[in-house]
């Protein structure tokens, strides 16, 4: 399998939406509902707790093949060649940077509330306090239902903190994307590297996104839990979803304790190393797992945790790795430090990231083993290009390699990757 060649690396040439479903690739980002109208294609939470779309009418082939040019389950790709600075460094693992570091919100109350530092919170407050933008859309807690996540359009620093926080459960930033755009005004976009990836892929058929969306910020990602992750810590406590009033992941500290709270006034909480302390229980998205993109190369900032050895050892004041990728990034950090919303106080080389996400280097390497792995079972695979992974694939042993490609083959046998056609879950 060829990184770079769609004949010889995807197997997705001709595929349905639901096709994408069921072989396991759909993170639920929206943008395929926002591209074809909410009349055909409908984002609904399914019974297995993720967010998935369904079509009401069989598709035409022309939006059949726009929905696949822009579905970060069926393209990912690495920054846009126009996009990469002549001044830029070139790592295999992290990408194409102009600069790293460390660095948290200069507000003590923003880096407290912000999942890490607060960075991408800062940012966001910064692009519409100095107008670079007329407003930021991102994702926050659903008010009525706070355990689940929707689309969050900000125009002032209190609608940037209320988002404030990482959300580890399903999210569909991208359902009213379409709309953004046609409001004809600048705007930044905050979301995880695949929903960053589906915008690229937009924009390469739709010049507005470039002209309008100014800034693509994203954060470092380990996974998207299915929203039973939250349901069984909800049944841990003996709560049911209906008696809350808030449930918060993270931020409120670094990292911060998970908080729910009750409509009757009892509050819950638990460590963050309590949340993750059982691997068989994160119900990681099976797009995450074949994800050749989680450190978002193809935006133009991205913001990371930077503990030690990948995990927190307890409560700090909030540091964030910064990866300046685009000069339109790397400007806007040498902004919001000149102007004092972002304190820059350390500067960081590629190798002190893969110190501070080991997690992340293994799955760079890994990825390309577990998509040939796919492909060889029969599966639909992503089409990946500029990203590096067949490099990267070279650094793991041939059994390093073989280990990998059968361990998503035995998932694939246990009907552990791909899921069924996605209904509505009527909660
Ligand atoms: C699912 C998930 C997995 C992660 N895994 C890792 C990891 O492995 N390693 C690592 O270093 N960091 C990881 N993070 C990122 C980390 O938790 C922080 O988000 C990051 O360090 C930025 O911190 P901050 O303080 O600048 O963010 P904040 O200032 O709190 O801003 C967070 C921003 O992210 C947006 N956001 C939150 N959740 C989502 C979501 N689910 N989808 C789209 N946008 C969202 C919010 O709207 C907000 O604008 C993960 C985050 C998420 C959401
Ligand atoms: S990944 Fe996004 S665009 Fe692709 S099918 Fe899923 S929701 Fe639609
Ligand atoms: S691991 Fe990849 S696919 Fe999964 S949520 Fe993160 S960026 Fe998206």
């Amino acid at each position: 399998m060829s990184e770079n060649s769609d004949e010889d690396g995807s197997n997705a040439a001709k595929i349905t939406i639901n096709q994408i479903v069921t072989n396991g690739l759909c993170i639920g980002c929206g943008l395929c509902e926002s591209v074809a109208g909410a009349s055909q294609i409908q984002m609904v939470m399914t019974p297995e707790g993720r967010e998935r779309p369904i079509t009401s009418i069989p598709l035409d082939m022309v939006l059949n093949d726009r929905i696949q040019a822009v579905c970060p389950g069926t393209q990912i790709h690495g920054l846009p060649d126009h996009m990469v600075d002549s001044e830029a460094e070139h790592d295999e693992v992290w990408g194409t940077t102009l600069k790293i570091a460390r660095g948290y919100a200069a507000e003590p109350d923003v880096r407290f509330r912000g999942s890490t530092g607060g960075v991408l919170t800062a940012l966001a407050i910064y692009l519409l306090e100095s107008k670079r933008v007329d407003f930021v859309a991102h994702v926050a807690a659903d008010e009525n239902r706070p355990m689940r996540t929707e689309p969050h359009l900000s125009y002032t620093r209190a609608d940037v903190l209320r988002a404030a926080g990482s959300r580890y459960g399903p999210a569909a930033p991208l359902k009213n994307f379409m709309a953004l755009l046609d409001r004809g005004r600048p705007f930044a976009f905050i979301g995880k590297p695949c929903d960053i990836s589906a915008i690229r892929n937009l924009a390469k058929l739709d010049p507005r996104v470039d002209e309008l969306c100014k800034y693509l910020l994203t954060l470092v990602c380990g996974g998207a839990s299915e929203l039973t992750k939250s349901w069984e810590v909800l049944d841990d406590f003996g709560l049911t979803e209906d008696e809350l009033t808030l449930f918060r992941y993270r931020g409120f500290g670094n990292p911060g304790l998970t908080r729910i709270e009750t409509e009757d006034g009892r509050a819950f909480e638990l460590t963050y190393n309590d949340l993750w302390k059982d691997e068989s229980k994160w119900r990681i998205q099976s797009r995450c797992k074949i994800c050749a993109d989680a450190i978002g190369d193809s935006a133009d900032i991205a913001a990371s945790d930077v503990w030690p050895g990948g995990g927190p050892s307890g409560e700090d004041a909030g540091f964030n790795g910064i990866l300046a990728r685009t000069r339109r990034g790397l400007d806007l950090v040498q902004a919001a430090v000149a102007d004092g919303a972002l304190i820059i106080d350390q500067e960081l080389t590629p190798r002190h990231m893969d110190h501070v996400q080991p997690h992340q280097v293994r799955k760079k390497e890994a990825v390309w083993a577990r998509l040939e792995g796919l492909r060889q079972a029969g599966n639909l695979v992503p089409q990946v290009s500029g990203l590096r992974i067949e490099t990267l694939k070279d650094r793991l042993s041939t059994e390093e390699q073989q280990a990998q490609m059968d361990g998503i083959q035995q998932r694939v046998r246990e009907g552990k990757f791909g899921e069924p056609t996605p209904v509505r879950w009527q909660k």
